[in-house]
């Protein structure tokens, strides 16, 4: 059974008297268990659904549905698979104590890996979810692999139960089930040989593997469960020898890099990024595999779109693994926009000085660096540090941050998307009324 969230007006679901907190059963005879279900059993034109709605009454719908038109509604979310390994670098486990409860959500879970390109390691895979992945297509899967031989990757996970991860994407690659594959690399355990063996084990595998991002560890302060070293900047750069070698044959053999580092381990190893054409379509940005060469390419691209914002002073806040790379970024603004920027680089107080991150950055620390500014007309924020709700890692509400400081601070992703000379954006008469 899924349960229905929302029910648009005017479309099928509201003409047909579906409303919210209806519990939709069966499809053509077929149980729905969660949103795959209901996203691929209702794929046929013809439908019979079988529903109860909120007053207790059963009812059965029967649909001719017009090719393409949506049923117009949202399901309450699914309950998230957990997670059954306990990595010793997880990021969950270095949460500090106190913050909000779905922050501590250890998941791992397929059907978030397709419907989000979430990372699942696959280890808590039964025969049922294999069935279902190769009934309903769910490619490309996002899959932590971290290591293919089995005692390395049982260590990685600290897990003694985890299955053969090759064997488990072999089956699906026969069904035609193709992945994006990600390894955290802890120095001393998948760093050396156990590294070459896999990227040449997921290489073996043909077009299943798509891409491979590899990632350094990363640790907080709160990292209690962590008993190895923390990456230096050769071991990054060993690291970054082995993904462009493997890279490379991805580019003359298949047409693309196969295999990546993330931008991370470039920063720590001291090396220029790669330029965009290595990226392709950036398949990993998510994962932070090429994300300051796109956001190069997007102000490269935006800069002649730019306002003009002659005399002011603008502030711009980032974390410390950022900030060697924005003044060659701010000088380019400098240019468009004549106004003059202030790099405001911050550490990370609730996760500790090793987080370097600016997207983990936290309310606290962005006011602390800018309420000490009043000499700034606007302020700009990394916006992944904001989620969907406009709150920040630590509770703080962005517009309780924003109130607190001495001047107009907007979250942006890469400049352009405020400092663009278009009407219908609130910057643009903040600016026009002198930021008064
Ligand atoms: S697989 Fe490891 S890193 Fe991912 S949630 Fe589970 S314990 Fe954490």
């Amino acid at each position: 059974m899924v349960r229905v969230a929302r029910v648009h007006s005017g479309g099928i679901a509201d003409e047909l008297g579906i409303t919210p907190a209806t519990e939709l059963r069966t499809v053509n005879g077929r149980a729905l268990d969660d949103f795959l279900d209901w996203e691929f059993l209702t794929a046929e034109d013809t439908l019979e659904i079988e529903a109860t709605l909120p007053s207790g009454e059963e009812v059965v719908f029967e649909i001719e549905r017009p090719e393409h038109e949506s049923f117009g509604l949202e399901l309450e979310p699914p309950t998230v698979r957990r997670c059954a390994n306990r990595c010793e670098f997880c990021f969950v486990e270095g949460l500090p104590k106190g913050l909000r409860r779905p922050l501590y959500i250890r998941d791992d879970d397929y059907r978030l890996s397709f419907a989000y390109g979430n990372f699942a390691t696959l280890s808590n895979l039964k025969e049922r979810d294999i069935a279902r992945i190769l009934e309903y297509r769910l490619s490309p899967l996002y899959v932590s692999v971290h290591a293919t031989p089995w005692e390395a990757r049982r260590k990685l996970l600290n897990n003694p139960r985890v299955p053969d991860v090759l064997a488990q994407l072999g089956s699906l690659a026969k069904g035609g089930i193709q992945f994006h594959c990600q390894m955290v690399i802890v120095p001393g355990v998948n760093d050396g040989v156990v590294l070459e063996q896999s990227l040449a084990d997921l290489w073996e595998m043909g077009d299943a593997v798509l891409t491979v991002a590899l990632v350094p560890v990363g640790l907080t302060q709160f990292s209690h469960l962590y008993s190895g070293e923390s990456m230096s900047a050769p071991m990054a750069a060993a690291i970054l020898d082995k993904s462009e070698r493997w890279g490379a044959r991805g580019r003359r053999e298949r047409g693309n890099t196969w295999a990546t580092g993330s931008d991370e381990l470039y920063l720590l190893a001291g090396r220029d990024l790669p330029e965009p054409a290595f990226y392709g379509e950036y398949p990993q940005i998510e994962n932070g595999v090429g994300a300051v060469t796109l956001l190069r390419e997007r102000v490269a691209a935006g800069l002649s779109r730019l306002t003009r914002l002659d005399g002011k002073r603008i502030g711009v806040v980032t974390g410390t693994s950022m900030a060697p790379l924005m003044p060659r970024l701010l000088d380019q603004l400098t240019v468009a926009t004549g106004a003059t920027f202030d790099l405001i680089v911050t550490t990370n107080s609730l996760f500790g000085p090793t987080t370097t991150t600016a997207g983990l950055l936290v309310g606290a620390d962005i006011r602390r660096v800018l309420e000490a500014r009043p000499d700034l007309d606007l302020a700009l924020i990394p916006a992944e540090t904001i989620n969907e709700d406009g709150v920040f890692l630590d509770d703080e509400a962005f517009s309780d941050v924003r109130d607190a400081c001495p001047m107009p601070v907007y979250a942006s992703y890469d400049f352009i998307d405020i400092l663009e000379l278009d009407g219908s954006k609130p910057v643009v008469a903040e600016i026009a009324a002198g930021f008064a």
